[in-house]
């Protein structure tokens, strides 16, 4: 078995033929994660005794001729900010390098229930706040598709795990781009979800009103069979939806003749020779599919990166004040000094050079005095870009846009420069701050080799008919 060719509904149908276990299959995922791993730092650690014990639950369903789940035998791996019981779960900061969580979240159990082999945990950007993975505690990932390059972020190491092929699909999360972006970089598929989709319980918190669980794979039925078994209602998750999740597999397939599609002028506009050409260039496929594609304009675009950096830098000040050093982290050493020198040696120490940048920005446009002028103020430019969706959407059924105006940098090339980065997620932060589904599907390379992705952008709870554009054109 080459694992790097397998897909859910491939690894399924060889289980029940009996062509191979799913013992062997999570020995074999195993073994070629840890072997590949010195290449890209994809994994920050392994978690063979959870795959191996789901592996043999499912072998023996199958041998009881029970049905082993919509996942069964399928390698998944899981962003280090995604809670596993029993397994240290990092967040990609030092300050949680011992960090063991005592439950799973929702997401873990729902896969686990379903069949999915959970075979390690992927590095990232330290508390999901990045765009390469470079700002994590424990090295950055090399992209396994382009050498020297970034994998982009910050759920960097799961869009690396699915590219190089030692998961068929993995989770990361996305606050401002960050499942969508580095699909886009690696060339695979990357989804997120409506904001209440997918349940939030142990995904740690980053910006509570923007962070989304979401699924890579290597295509779209494997991304919407994922999407399937982690979305839903979860009592353990306030701001999780009632809403129905619909059979993505059975609709996937359906005619997208017809479908109107806008491309968003303010986004084209800025995006690189190369990523403008091979978007034109899936433009003029779905043209030959039928679709009638025009022009749209989202006017509130340019004021996205700011409004996202004072909501985020906001609620992350306040979610990450919980790492106090008396609870979940790593304690610095103050001899005998007092509870505040505690504080501030086990943030100072524990916390990289970024996310201060981050809780520091936060506190300030939150603090008494500024609050109107920056928090409150962004919110209500939230609302008109979400409001450039909604008449959007009135006009056509879906937009077509880059993912990011330009495909992966090297190693290095941005870190110095914060703006630079933040500027990364342009096409992205939209989306998120909107609450809308959207998603990236591979669309060709650049001139030098580097994949680009095309982002698919629906109404709220319309997966359905995200997937089944997206999987019209990787069909072609
Ligand atoms: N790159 C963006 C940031 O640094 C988005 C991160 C994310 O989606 N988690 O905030």
């Amino acid at each position: 078995m080459d694992i790097r060719n397998l897909t859910v509904a491939s690894i399924r149908d060889s289980l029940l033929k009996h062509e191979y276990s799913a013992t062997e299959l999570a020995g074999e995922a195993l073994r070629f994660a840890e072997a590949e791993n010195g290449r890209t730092n994809a994994y920050l650690r392994l978690s063979s005794d959870r795959a191996l014990a789901v592996a043999a639950r499912v072998d023996e369903q199958i041998a009881k001729g029970e049905d082993p789940g919509p996942l069964a035998g399928v390698p998944v791996a899981i962003k280090d900010v995604i809670v596993t019981k029993g397994v240290i779960t990092t967040c990609g900061s030092k300050l949680l390098a011992k960090f063991v969580p005592p439950y799973d979240a929702t997401a873990v159990e729902r896969i686990e229930a379903a069949g999915g082999l959970i075979i390690g945990k992927t590095n990232c950007d330290e508390f999901a706040m990045g765009s390469s993975n470079e700002n994590s505690a424990f090295g950055p990932v090399c992209n396994p598709v382009a050498p020297g390059r970034v994998p982009g972020g910050s759920s960097g190491g799961s869009a690396a795990a699915v590219a190089q092929g030692t998961a068929v699909v993995s989770l990361g999360s996305d606050t401002g781009g960050s499942v969508r972006q580095p699909a886009s970089f690696c060339g695979v598929v990357g989804v997120n979800p409506t904001y209440g989709r997918v349940s939030r319980y142990g995904l740690v918190a980053f910006a509570s009103s923007l962070d989304h669980i979401g699924p890579f794979a290597r295509n779209v039925p494997d991304a919407a069979a994922l999407l399937r078994v982690i979305a839903g209602r979860d009592e353990m998750d306030a701001t999780s939806a009632p809403a129905p999740v619909p059979d993505y597999a059975a609709e996937l397939n359906g005619d997208i003749k017809g479908l109107k599609l806008g491309v968003p002028r303010e986004y084209m506009q800025d995006a690189s020779g190369d990523t403008a050409l091979r978007i034109n260039e899936a433009l003029d496929r779905f043209r030959q599919l039928g679709c009638e594609v025009r022009e749209i304009s989202l006017p509130n675009t340019k004021y996205a990166i700011d409004v996202y950096y004072v909501i985020a830098t906001a609620e992350a000040s306040s979610n990450l004040a919980r790492y106090d050093g008396v609870r979940y982290t790593t304690r610095a050493d103050v001899n005998g000094g007092s509870l505040t020198d505690m504080y501030r040696a086990t943030r100072g120490e524990g916390f990289g050079a970024e996310v201060k940048r981050r809780i520091m920005l936060g506190t300030y446009v939150l603090s008494h005095g500024y609050y109107d002028a920056y928090y409150l103020k962004a919110q209500k430019v939230r609302a008109l870009i979400t409001r450039d969706f909604a008449k959007a959407f009135e006009e056509v059924d879906a937009l077509l846009a880059p993912v990011s105006p330009f495909p992966a940098f090297k190693l290095g090339e941005k870190i110095n420069d914060p703006m630079q980065m933040y500027l990364s997620d342009i096409f992205t932060i939209t989306g998120s701050l909107a609450g809308i589904p959207c998603m990236s599907v591979p669309c060709g390379n650049t001139r030098d080799g580097l994949p680009v992705g095309l982002q698919v952008l629906c109404k709220h709870f319309d997966e359905a008919r995200m997937f089944r554009i997206a999987h019209a054109f990787e069909a072609k």
